[in-house]
This record gives structure tokens, C-alpha cells and sequence, in this order.
């Protein structure tokens, strides 16, 4: 039987690692709504709407029919990539440039509903693992499955500076430890959908648990 199955949580927490890995091996897609609104920031980037001094809210809302998003699966990769008007833009959204506003576009409502449309589309007709900040309370309050991801700060800001530095960013932890923190916040903060476990979810702390401890968990809960 297939299922929906939503993962929720801060900021790196690992969701996608997870997420990516059981849609993997049960079949299904895997989508990264994250990734959705780090395009829309991107967008905005491109037409000098946001910056770290300025944001011209009003002109994205008005420029949103011209930001088209969608995702196109890459059989090498194993996983969906998203695009922009048809622009693979993969390697341009994970930035800490990109991190840093991100949550600022995020919070915009009329944002939020072009995305949040699309996503439910995806749903529609496939067996998904959808993770975000909102899957299981507004995108999918119906999934059969729902997870809610947390560590410690220090843990998460540790992953995600390990993954810039991988990426050849040249950053600090101080400020890749700002930047999941000032996420965190506002994320949770926002008037609109904001990032709250839902009811029936089930909160699982991966501070201190391997990648293949975290697999098995969640495993053995689609098992049950
Ligand atoms: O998952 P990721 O860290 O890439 O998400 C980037 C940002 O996009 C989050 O910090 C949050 O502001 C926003 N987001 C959201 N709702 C989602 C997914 C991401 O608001 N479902």
C-alpha cells in the first residue's frame, strides 16, 4: 500500500538525508519543499528584489506568475531536482547567501499558497516523501505518516557548515550557527503556517543517532 509520508522539522536537522533515503528504497518521490522556496528566493535575488538591506515584497507578489517552479527527476541521481522557468538552479539555492533571506520570502502568504499548491498537486497522484516545515499540518494533514525532526542546535549547525565548506563556500561556523538559528526563528514565528509539530506526528531527536539508526526507525514505524 502506498502512503504519504511527511517530514517536518528546523533547519538542518538531516530531513533530506532521511527522507531521500526512504523514498529511495520504497519507491517513492522524493520532494524537497525546501528547495521550492529557496527558489523563489533565488528569483527574487535575480531581480534585485531582496537583499540583505531591502526587500520589495509587494513587487515579488506582483512577479510571482513569472516564477515558474518545478522539479524534474534525475535517474543518476536517484532524486528530483528543482527548476526554475525551466532553469536547472540545483547548484544556486543552497548558498548561505540564499539561507540567510530565505525565510523572509517564505513568510510571504501569497508565496507560500503558489507553493503549497504545487506540492499538493505532486501529491495527488504519486507516493511521496515530502519534507519541509509545514507537510504535515497544511500540505498533508491527511499523510499516514508523519515525522518531526529535531536536534541540537550546535549539531545542526555543525552539518550544514560541513556541507558549505564541502561545497567550497568560504564561511564560518559563527555564522552558518547565526543563520539556523535566525531560521529557526523565524520559521517558527511567522503569521502564516508556521513551523509547529503537528498533533499526530511523531517527534523523533537524531542529536545523537546515526544515519542508518534514523532509517531504521522510521522504517519500522511505515513496517507497523
Ligand atoms: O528545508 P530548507 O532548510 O532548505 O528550507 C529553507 C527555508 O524554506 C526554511 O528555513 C523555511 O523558511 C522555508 N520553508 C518553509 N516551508 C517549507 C519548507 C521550507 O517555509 N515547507
Amino acid at each position: 500500500k502506498k502512503i504519504t509520508i511527511a517530514i517536518d522539522g528546523f533547519s538542518s536537522t538531516g530531513k533530506s538525508t532521511i527522507a531521500k533515503l526512504i523514498a529511495k528504497s520504497l519507491g517513492y518521490i522524493y520532494v524537497d519543499s525546501g528547495a521550492m522556496y529557496r527558489a523563489i528566493t533565488f528569483f527574487a535575488m535575480q531581480n534585485n528584489l531582496i537583499s540583505k538591506d531591502h526587500f520589495d515584497k509587494d513587487k515579488l507578489i506582483a512577479s510571482l506568475p513569472q516564477a515558474q517552479v518545478s522539479f524534474k527527476f534525475n535517474d543518476s541521481l536517484g532524486f528530483a531536482e528543482v527548476y526554475l522557468n525551466n532553469q536547472n538552479i540545483e547548484n544556486n539555492i543552497r548558498t548561505l547567501e540564499v539561507s540567510n533571506l530565505v525565510s523572509i520570502v517564505a513568510a510571504v502568504p501569497e508565496v507560500r499558497a503558489q507553493l503549497v499548491k504545487i506540492q499538493k498537486e505532486i501529491g495527488q497522484d504519486k507516493a511521496v516523501v515530502m519534507d519541509g516545515r509545514d507537510i504535515g499540518t497544511v500540505v498533508f494533514p491527511d499523510a499516514e505518516l508523519k515525522i518531526f525532526m529535531t536536534a541540537s542546535a550546535e549539531t545542526r549547525a555543525l552539518r550544514r557548515y560541513n556541507e558549505l565548506k564541502n561545497n567550497g563556500e568560504n564561511i564560518t561556523f559563527e555564522a552558518v550557527f547565526e543563520n539556523v538559528q535566525k531560521r529557526d526563528h523565524l520559521d517558527s514565528t511567522r503569521a502564516d503556517s508556521p513551523l509547529i509539530k503537528a498533533e499526530d506526528a511523531i517527534a523523533i531527536d537524531n542529536s545523537n543517532a546515526t544515519i542508518e539508526e534514523q532509517y531504521q526507525n522510521i522504517i519500522k514505524l511505515i513496517d507497523n
